[in-house]
């Protein structure tokens, strides 16, 4: 299990990530449905409780369909699967990096580059202002503004940036921080009393990224600090590359002041991908992961998300992941029944009309178009009013909505599937246990 987990992760997470989270990591026992990790630090535990715990329960259920439980524990903490706890482990010789968090190197995803960048009609214009900038730090676009929304490749464009600037210049000095991350480095400078540290940490640097700018909303004094360490890298012509989900004029609470020095440059935007640019940048996952995958199965999954490229690597992951669990090879019908579930689990186990729908027609054999029409016969009508009777006990959709989702019915229509099956309900057992088994099926 331990090893599928691994494997898993390691084609979620980024190298860096893998080796702090994963590999430092031993399991330690694995009973009743409880495994418990041992890590190095607190810091991972506290990552662990946060971040990782949840995933590892998510993918076990998604693929061997066990709820486990994951408890981190400390080298020093007993494990409180067993009585008689041994410490005979070798110590974890993990670095630990002591100096303060804005002195810390920057570490750029590696994944991250112009490579494996694939380019496409939203993203254009900002992968050419990207190149411009990697080649020409400082010159022609100060600072570099990309905005967008999630998951369309602002954070990989900066990362390349990085990445291509040390290429031309190895000596150059590059810093990436997330605007919180900067701000977290301020207050730590004043609390530890190293302002002067920390500014000449950021402003000696050639190339300052700083990702997810919305956050600065509300930070007075961080605002501050970053208007003078803006200023101090502009005068110096060092390149400065920034990022938000919105432009800096829509960003609340932002000072005048940064709005419009972040216009001096170029605001390049970025826009969710076609269909085709969607299909390319799943072939280069899957070849990068010597994934074999059918053309039509990539299409489909490519028609399935369609405005955040995270969610379309996800999805790969996923089929994936299902492929290596059934042992069949992946294909479009293999890849539908992937997604169907992530679809029920991404939205926190909440259950749609349509995948009642779909259930319900599938459990009693008639299509999705006899479900949601208007015939009167028995075998249509019944599995019908179970369908509404469904989605009116496991959804918050209003009567109204339900209507509407079973061909426009009249909200009276639900009203009335729903005591008619309510009522059965209480006699009929064959009914009982067909709704039980529907729901079960559905819950899962
Ligand atoms: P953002 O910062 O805009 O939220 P990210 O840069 O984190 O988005 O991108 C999300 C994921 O999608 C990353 O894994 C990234 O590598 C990938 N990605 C985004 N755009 C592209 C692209 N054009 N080609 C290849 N991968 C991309
Ligand atoms: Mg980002």
């Amino acid at each position: 299990l331990w090893q599928y987990i691994c494997d898993e992760f390691k084609t979620k997470l980024s190298t860096i990530s893998y080796n702090t989270w994963l590999k430092a990591v031993k399991p330690i026992a694995f009973s009743s449905q409880t495994l418990v990790i041992e890590v190095p630090t607190a810091l991972h535990k506290d990552y662990w409780k946060a971040n990782l715990s949840k995933q590892v329960v998510t993918l076990v259920a998604d693929s061997i369909g066990q709820t486990i439980t994951v408890i981190a524990k400390l080298p020093e903490e007993p494990n409180p699967l067993s009585s008689n706890f041994s410490t005979n482990r070798a110590q974890n010789n993990t670095k630990v990096d002591s100096r303060p968090t804005f002195m810390r190197e920057t570490k750029l995803n590696e994944k991250y580059t112009f490579d494996t960048f694939v380019i496409g009609k939203g993203n254009q214009m900002a992968h050419a202002a990207a190149l411009v900038v990697a080649e020409e730090p400082g010159a022609l676009y100060n600072p570099l503004f990309f905005f967008g929304g999630v998951g369309l490749g602002k954070t990989h464009l900066m990362h390349a940036i990085g990445h291509q600037m040390l290429a031309n210049n190895p000596q150059a000095t590059v810093k990436y921080v997330t605007s919180e991350a900067f701000a977290n480095d301020f207050i730590n400078s004043i609390q530890t009393k190293r302002q002067e540290e920390f500014r000449k940490e950021y402003r000696s640097v050639d190339l300052l990224l700083v990702d997810d700018i919305q956050f600065f909303a509300d930070k007075e004094g961080t605002q501050e600090e970053f208007f003078h360490t803006f200023n101090a890298l502009y005068d110096d012509k060092k390149q400065i590359v920034l990022s938000s989900d919105r432009l800096p004029n829509e960003i609340p609470k932002l000072q005048k002041r940064l709005v419009s020095r972040f216009k001096w440059g170029l605001s390049v935007d970025i826009t969710p991908p076609d269909l085709e640019t969607r299909i390319a940048i799943l072939r280069n996952k899957a070849d990068a992961d010597d994934l074999a995958i059918p053309d039509d199965t990539l299409s489909y999954i490519a028609g399935q998300i369609d405005s955040n490229i995270r969610e379309l690597e996800g999805a790969l992951v996923r089929v994936q992941a299902y492929s290596s669990m059934t042992h069949l090879p992946i294909s479009t019908s293999l890849a539908a029944d992937a997604l169907k579930n992530l679809k029920l689990n991404g939205k926190s186990n909440e259950i749609s009309i349509s995948v009642i729908q779909d259930k319900v027609a599938k459990y009693y054999h008639i299509s999705i178009s006899d479900l949601k029409g208007k015939k009167r016969v028995k075998n249509i009508v019944i599995p019908r009013q179970i369908a509404m009777y469904l989605a009116r006990e496991l959804t918050d959709a209003s009567l109204p909505k339900i209507g509407h989702e079973f061909g426009g019915k009249d909200h009276t229509t639900v009203i009335h599937a729903h005591e008619k099956i309510s009522g059965a309900l209480s006699t009929d057992t064959e009914l009982q246990r067909e709704v039980n088994d529907l729901k079960g099926k559905l819950k899962k």
